[in-house]
């Protein structure tokens, strides 16, 4: 027997499938039989094509090769193709430090990132690779972005922004985490400029209603997503400024306490501040106060001490025209609900603190149904349906529920409110101020606005820059002659936008070109994308709940109501891997305790770093990496290799129907129905290590031949180099080729049945025997039970009565 040497094994096999383009899956013949075959999808998320793949990639890709290995052995049409998310600000970041060109260092990482999947042994179709950077792919990004103008759905407008200092341009609301950019971790500032927006909140109803098509998502990831679309249902309130009349609009979710506004407050970008305070005694230090704050940060307004500074001016509550003075300050959003609010200190915890630091009245107006009348100057915000209204006027005494209904009621029949929906989602920012990403297909002609490129002026190609730094505006303003354009549509001189846009717009729909990765017509061809999608199995991290996953539903459904495909929903099953720590500490360059699985690979072949990576804990969950146990590993794969090659010099006969047979029986449904029903991925690694083990303990079972070919077959969705090697050892044929073994359903019985063991009718002990145990044996291990010896010790037998495979019962 050879030595298991994992490296002669791997590239043996990774050349075979590489020249016989093993894992290439042709497109059905539409129409035909095949295109009914049943069909599954799996797509992990693409990546950036960062020189090294690190355990993040090796975790993702690995779990899609183990459901696509096991999908094809299981009769479906699989597609499992590859892409890089090659356009953005890593590869960019990379050149400036380098001193190349961001293309270069794109290629160059993609060639290596290629290899480094191939070493892995990943079943790819390599036959569908794209790279979203390529002017053959992002032509479509732009052909779909001006189908999204058409519709109104893509926009220019002036907007408070967030900045990331560092990297030098925009971010949209979701790349702001707590007030840092998501990629670089730099505080975010606040500026007000000209952007490009994706109307996103036109289908927030859609995005939250339409979940009830992803049954098979996380919870955790649809709770994050309705939380940030957060639908709520309210009131439009229009108080007025007294004296001038001005409509001053907030939205609230709670009208019943309408009655306890007692101040009002604007945020300090509000466009009426300015106008509200010119002339008067309170003009410099409100106009301070704005200065001051704009160079806050969203966390710091958010988390700090609440202040702000009074306008001089006063509002109308419509409901009973009380005065309530206008402050500004800084703890309300300009980005949420009008910018404005009713403050309602004595039911909102922040209007509370702003109250009682600027001793504004504090006014209860609601109380618990069962509870004793509030003080003024408390606060509660019970939000429950057991609230009355109290100090509400004629609406004093309602449930709260109720009240809310009549209060609204009453200021609609008045023309001074509305009943509404308001929503946490804002609109889409997609453009950005850098070089290294798709140029948005417009021109900005002096007399006709905003003119889309014309189609077949596509794609809109990015030019080659000297000087592509960031430096505040796109650098792509300082290639004048390509800037420089002529109008379409007036043949005037026009400029063509220098904007770029988010990546995340370039992997909004990546997923359905690679089912036609080279249409050189349309994005892709609606009867092939429809014949493969939804995705049945979509695999990525949390992180990107509501980012690229809410942007893709979006995206789904237009090209949906654009006729580009008839689903609306992209991905039918998600699954989020965990994250990989490094022997107990998170991993960091700083901390040198990186894993390189490519360095592992090397070491002990790519299949222990497979087999390792799913084997250390549930794969949704956070794992950590310990080289001890990639060695344990490693021992298994060694002994699966001894073991093969024993059992192949033994004659291949039935396995009949004994207990290692079952055992096999088992350890096939098990691995199944985990990897399928239960997203368990390491649970089928430790049976089949058990099946090994009940392997080496009867060697010469006449199962232990066919209990291994089982073991191999159940591990080459993990391990496929060494199963294959093992598969040729024990027998004919290509194991990926091979059916997936089916467990019958009458081995998969245990096979040990229960004795129950009475002494004088009661039960004292239960005995697991193998079926058809004799009398006298039963006899012998009900005595030898230390239960049983405690309630008969000694004592004489009046009577025994043994029910083979049931019962032994003793009368004393
Ligand atoms: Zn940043
Ligand atoms: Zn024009």
């Amino acid at each position: 027997m050879e030595r298991y040497d994992p490296t002669s094994i791997e590239a043996k096999w990774q050349q075979v499938w590489a020249t016989e383009r093993s894992f290439h899956v042709p497109n059905p013949d539409l129409g035909a039989a095949d295109a009914r075959a049943p069909k599954s999808y799996v797509v992990e998320m693409l990546p950036y094509p960062s020189g090294d793949l690190h355990m993040g990639h090796t975790l993702n890709y690995t779990i899609g090769d183990v459901i696509t290995h096991l999908r094809r052995r299981r009769g479906f049409n699989v597609l499992r193709p590859m892409g890089y998310d090659a356009f953005g600000l890593p590869a960019e970041n990379a050149a400036i430090k380098e001193g190349g060109h961001p293309r270069t260092v794109t290629e160059r990482n993609i060639a290596s990132i290629r290899e480094q999947m191939h070493r892995m042994g990943w079943a790819i179709d390599w036959g569908r690779e794209i790279s979203t950077s390529d002017p053959e792919y992002y032509r479509w990004t732009q052909w779909l972005f001006l189908r999204f103008f058409e519709r109104g759905l893509a926009y220019r407008k002036e907007a408070p922004v967030k900045w990331c200092p560092n990297d030098q341009t925009v971010l949209a609301n979701e790349q702001v985490i707590d007030g840092h950019c998501e990629r670089c971790g730099a505080e975010v500032e606040a500026k007000s400029l000209t952007q490009w927006f994706f109307r996103i909140t036109q289908y927030a109803d859609e995005l939250l209603d339409e979940m009830e098509l992803l049954e098979q998502w996380p919870d955790r990831v649809l709770t994050m997503q309705r939380n940030w679309i957060g639908r709520s249902k309210g009131a439009r309130v229009t108080f007025r400024v007294e004296g001038s009349g001005e409509e001053l609009p907030v939205f609230t979710t709670r009208p019943d306490t309408l009655f306890g506004a007692t101040f009002f407050v604007l945020a300090p970008e509000h466009p009426l501040v300015s106008q509200l305070v010119v002339g008067s005694e309170h003009e410099a230090e409100v106009l301070d106060y704005v200065r001051r704050t704009a160079a806050r940060s969203e966390v710091e307004r958010e988390g700090k001490e609440k202040d702000g500074s009074f306008t001089g001016r006063y509002a109308i509550n419509p409901v009973n025209s009380e005065s309530i003075p206008i402050w500004v300050a800084d703890y309300v959003l300009m980005g949420y609900g009008t910018g404005a609010i009713m403050a309602v200190p004595a039911h909102d915890e922040r209007d509370h603190a702003f109250a009682e630091r600027y001793g504004i009245e504090i006014r209860a107006v609601v109380r618990p149904a069962d509870g004793d009348e509030p003080e003024d100057g408390g606060a509660f915000s019970a939000h429950s349906a057991d609230e009355v209204l109290v100090n509400s006027g004629e609406f004093t005494g309602l449930p709260s529920p109720e009240g809310k209904e009549r209060i609204v009621e009453w200021l609609e029949e008045r023309g001074l409110g509305e009943a509404t929906i308001g929503y946490r989602l804002r609109d889409w920012l997609l453009s950005r101020q850098r070089y290294w990403g798709c140029p948005i297909p417009i021109l900005h002609c002096a007399s006709c606005g905003e003119v889309p490129v014309p189609n077949d002026q596509l794609p809109v190609v990015l030019p080659d820059i000297a000087d592509y730094v960031p430096k505040g505006r796109s650098p792509l303003a300082a290639a004048e002659d390509w800037v420089r354009t002529t109008c379409p549509q007036c043949g005037g001189p026009a400029q063509r936008e220098t904007d770029t846009m988010d990546t995340f717009v370039d992997s909004s729909w990546y997923y359905i070109r690679y089912t036609d990765p080279n249409n050189d017509a349309l994005p892709f061809d609606r009867r092939i994308a429809d014949y493969w999608l939804p995705v049945n199995q979509y695999i990525g991290g949390v992180e990107h709940a509501v980012l690229h996953l809410l942007y893709a539903r979006f995206f789904t459904k237009v090209m949906n109501e654009l006729g580009l495909c008839s689903f609306r929903e992209p991905f039918a099953r998600l699954f989020n891997q965990g994250m990989i720590t490094a022997r107990g500490a998170k991993m960091s360059k700083s901390k040198g305790n990186v894993v390189n699985p490519l360095d592992f690979a090397d070491r002990y072949g790519a299949d222990t770093v497979r087999v390792y990576t799913l084997f250390m804990g549930p794969a949704d969950e956070d794992m950590d990496w310990q080289d001890t146990g990639l060695e344990g590993v490693w021992r298994f794969l060694n002994r699966l290799w001894r073991v093969a090659h024993e059992q192949a010099a033994r004659p291949a006969g039935g396995p009949g129907d004994g207990a290692l047979a079952r055992r096999a029986h088992r350890t096939i449904a098990k691995v199944t129905d985990d990897i399928e029903r239960r997203f368990s991925f390491h649970t089928p690694i430790a049976a089949v290590m058990e099946l090994v083990n009940e392997i080496q303990r009867n060697p010469d079972d006449p199962a232990a031949r066919f209990a291994t070919e089982t073991a191999v077959s159940l591990i080459q969705p993990y391990a496929p180099h060494v199963a294959e090697e093992l598969w040729g050892v024990l027998g004919e044929g290509r194991l990926w080729e091979q059916p997936w073994p089916e467990a019958a359903a009458d081995m998969l019985v245990e096979d040990v049945v229960e004795i129950v063991v009475q002494v004088n009718g009661k039960v004292r002990e239960r005995l697991h025997v193998a079926p058809g145990t004799g009398d006298e044996t039963l006899l012998a291990l009900a005595l030898a039970s230390e239960k049983v010896q405690a309630h008969v010790g000694g004592k004489e037998f009046r009577k025994t009565i043994v029910v083979p495979d049931r019962l032994v019962s003793l009368v004393v």
